[in-house]
């Protein structure tokens, strides 16, 4: 199942980088995650912006997960690889008509407003089609996600989400608004969070604003506390699979849901994540005045997190099984951000090594750019 030189023959003709996609580990990510979320009654939306690739979609789709989507886009790469519409949400703080009217036309399960002129904007649309829109109000919960500031979402100054102070207006609005019905509050407070605590956090606001709404009559039938749960990018062969027990058993203890409430979540990277890989060939080994470069094919235009987030991939030689040697890992792009890592430990490398970088199948692919006229890598697969 790993990543390691049994693959290499394999590999020999196919050019580098690619994506290398393990779809027996994400089948166990699938399952595990469907596994304990049925067991509880809770409903999955997968975040397709993690990884779009149409054959992970479907494996995903097919296990009955719904979509989180964030753009028209989206949905119609969710659909087409079958996901059912009236098990798709909307997100994003800029839908634009024609996105919405995209959303309109499935009749799908909720858009996720995240502003009172959205909101307006979506009810003018709905009714041009004749059509009732079911809503969530994105709730910006004021919660630190203690993660990186470019991917934390929950807190008061981030763009995203209505807060507190505007629910009187919202209200008031939603009674003139006659072609949005208000189903669901929604919650999304970051991104690769390791600290349970945060979703302990995270419930206790919910709580707060589930009973807000309902003390003023909006008996809703669902309330939505996004994803976020992260994964383990330092040891990803001791943890190919994500705690989504102890994950979902936070939520069963500290939840309180209204009778005939469901719970949805929407996570993205850790379904994702650990069954993808991004090989590369070393290109040149470099001696620095105090420092050795290992030059390889891939580059920040096929992997960006390291270079947007300062993010950590664990980097292995499957090629080389000789003595260790410190390395800078770095791509072929001019910016010198363009570096995987510093100062990490690799069996001895020589020009034409397979250099996997590992845990990369969330916002890798996806982000991917033809910067410096580069190709957009292609993807390979387990089976
Ligand atoms: C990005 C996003 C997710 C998924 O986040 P992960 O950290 O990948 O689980 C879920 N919901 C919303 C609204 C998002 O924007």
């Amino acid at each position: 199942m790993t990543v390691n030189k049994s693959n290499i023959e394999k590999w020999a003709g196919i050019p580098t980088p690619f994506y290398y996609y393990n779809l027996e580990l994400l089948k166990q990510t699938v399952e595990t995650a469907a596994l304990e979320a049925n067991k509880r009654g809770y409903v999955l939306h997968y975040a397709t912006k993690a990884n779009a690739n149409p054959v992970l979609l479907k494996q995903i789709f097919a296990a009955g997960f719904g979509a989180d989507c964030v753009s028209g886009n989206e949905i119609l790469r969710s659909v087409q690889c079958g996901v059912n519409p009236k098990l798709i949400t909307f997100a994003g703080v800029g839908k634009t008509d024609s996105e919405i009217n995209t959303g309109l036309d499935f009749g799908i399960f909720s858009f996720n407003c995240e502003s009172i002129p959205e909101m307006e904007n979506i009810d003018t649309l709905a009714k041009a089609k004749n059509k009732i829109a079911d809503i969530s109000i994105r709730i910006n919960p004021d919660v630190d996600a203690k993660t990186h500031k470019y991917i934390s979402t929950g807190k008061k100054e981030n763009k995203f989400g209505i807060s507190a102070w505007d629910f009187e207006k919202v209200i008031d609005k939603l009674k003139s608004l006659n072609n949005l019905r208000l189903v669901s509050l929604h919650f999304h407070v970051g991104s690769q969070i390791t600290d349970l605590s945060v979703f302990t956090e995270l419930c206790s606001r919910a709580n707060h604003f589930n009973q807000w709404f309902y003390e003023r009559g909006f008996h809703l039938e669902h309330l939505n506390v996004g994803g976020g749960l992260g994964i383990d990018y330092q040891d990803p062969e001791s943890n190919p699979v994500p705690d989504f027990a102890s994950y979902f058993s936070v939520f069963e203890q500290n939840i309180q849901l209204y009778p005939n409430q469901k719970l949805h979540f929407e996570p993205g990277r850790s379904i994702v994540a650990q069954c993808g890989t991004l090989i590369s060939r070393v290109l040149y080994v470099k001696e620095g005045k105090d420092r050795k470069f290992v030059i390889v094919d891939a580059g920040m235009s096929d992997l960006i997190r390291p270079a947007l987030y300062g993010a950590h991939h664990r980097i292995e030689n499957i090629s080389s099984d000789k003595s260790s040697v410190i390395y800078d890992v770095v791509g072929p792009i001019c910016e010198s951000s363009d570096c995987f890592d510093k100062d990490i430990s690799l069996p001895e490398t020589r020009r034409g090594d397979f250099i996997a970088i590992r845990s990369a199948g969330a916002y890798g692919e996806v982000m991917a750019s033809q910067y410096n006229l580069r190709s957009i890598p292609q993807s390979v697969y387990s089976e």
